[in-house]
């Protein structure tokens, strides 16, 4: 028996109908392997705002730092958030501050049956997560954007030696395990300073991982050539909003980003939050229309991430099985939610994901 409390945050636009439909899967899993998970949900974003006058409490993400094993967020509007001292605060960045997620770990691959702009491709992007260009993550005090005038506005950029050799060395882990091949894409020929830094940790790093196989790319470049061929790259490593951008480009090459997966994690704490990449798609929002696939896949991603964390074999397959079931489904054209040419709503790809994990063979 597993014993795991998860934070269930549904959030903004879509996030509702994608959690409704991840939780009826975990809920499933959780069963068909006699997992022992309890699932508390809380309000955030939009919603909280109206109760509490605040987009996140604080009192809620130190709850989730200190009760939680880990957290499920949905999608924010953040767009239409009001600014910090109105209550917008943002809350996916005050999470991976709060409890130091420092590694965004955002998979793209294609998938049988789904129409895809590069296939064989098979890669994970690796983004660190707590500084870079967000300004309301890089500084100590106060905020890395500012407004001398109202004509003039500065941002500014932080990166760290801390930082980057963290994430480095948590992708180069990920890429021995894979094809063994990462690339580290930058902009050190105009960023001297701040992409250099990461370059030279990339370089420190990869001495302890001879059998990995380095490339460094000007991230302009790579934007071409992950459109060209992207089967090529494995593990991809980069700074935070080089990760943002490229996520999502690629996860839209692998089919649509409704695919999107993603965690948020720290391998030296364990503790691990499940995101999918987009943002709250308020043009589809309550419409049952989205693809819940980016939520279902980073939750198995996390049931995996947390199974290996504490060597729980039963949580790992809860997530491989996950995994599996919604591949399977997929594979299938008459699964498909819209974003992929189907008619499919969010809660039957649910339901479908749901008796897919019934059929499959209960594994060792
Ligand atoms: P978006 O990612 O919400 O949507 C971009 C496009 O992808 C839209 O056409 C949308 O319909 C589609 N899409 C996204 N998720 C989908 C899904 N699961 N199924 C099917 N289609 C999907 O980006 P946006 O429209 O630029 O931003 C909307 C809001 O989200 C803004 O307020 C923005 O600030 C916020 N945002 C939040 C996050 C986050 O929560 N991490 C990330 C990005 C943007």
């Amino acid at each position: 028996m597993s014993d795991l409390n998860l934070l269930c945050l549904p959030c903004d636009g879509i996030g509702p109908e994608i959690m409704g439909a991840s939780v009826e899967v975990l809920n499933a899993i959780s069963s068909l392997l006699d997992l022992s998970v309890s699932i508390e949900s809380g309000f955030v974003g939009l919603e909280s705002l109206q109760r509490y006058g605040t987009t996140l409490q604080e009192d809620l993400l130190l709850k989730a730092r200190d009760e939680f094993d880990g957290v499920i967020l949905g999608p924010m509007s953040t767009m239409e958030y009001p600014s910090v001292s109105e209550g917008g605060r943002n809350i996916s960045g005050a999470f991976r501050l709060g409890l130091d997620l420092y590694a965004n770990v955002r998979p793209a691959k294609s998938r049988q049956g789904i129409r895809n702009k590069g296939p064989g491709m098979d890669l994970v992007i690796y983004r660190e997560n707590t500084e870079g260009f967000y300004p309301d993550r890089n500084m100590y005090q106060g905020c890395g954007e500012m407004m001398p005038d109202p004509d003039m506005a500065i941002s500014v950029r932080k990166i760290t030696r801390r930082c980057c050799m963290r994430i480095c060395r948590q992708a180069f882990s990920a890429a021995a395990t894979r094809r063994k091949r990462i690339a580290a894409i930058h902009k050190a020929n105009v960023f001297r300073m701040t992409d250099g830094l990461f370059l030279e940790c990339f370089r420190d790093v990869s001495r302890e991982f001879p059998e990995v196989k380095t490339e460094e790319i000007l991230i302009d470049a790579f934007a071409a050539l992950l459109v060209r061929q992207p089967e090529v790259y494995d593990v991809v490593v980069t700074t935070n909003f080089y990760g943002d951008t490229l996520s999502d480009l690629a996860s839209e090459l692998s089919g649509s980003l409704g695919l999107a997966g993603s965690i948020n994690a720290n391998a030296e704490t364990g503790r691990c939050m499940a995101q999918a990449q987009h943002g709250s798609a308020p043009d589809i929002a309550g419409k049952n229309i989205a693809n819940p696939t980016s939520l279902i896949w980073s939750l198995a991603m996390l049931l995996k991430w947390i199974g290996e964390h504490r060597c729980d074999p039963s949580l790992s397959l809860a997530g491989s099985m996950t995994e599996i079931a919604m591949d399977r489904v997929l594979a299938n054209p008459e699964n498909w939610t819209k974003d992929l040419g189907g008619d499919i709503s969010t809660d039957e790809f649910g339901r479908r994901v749901v008796a897919a994990l019934r059929q499959l063979p209960k594994l060792p």
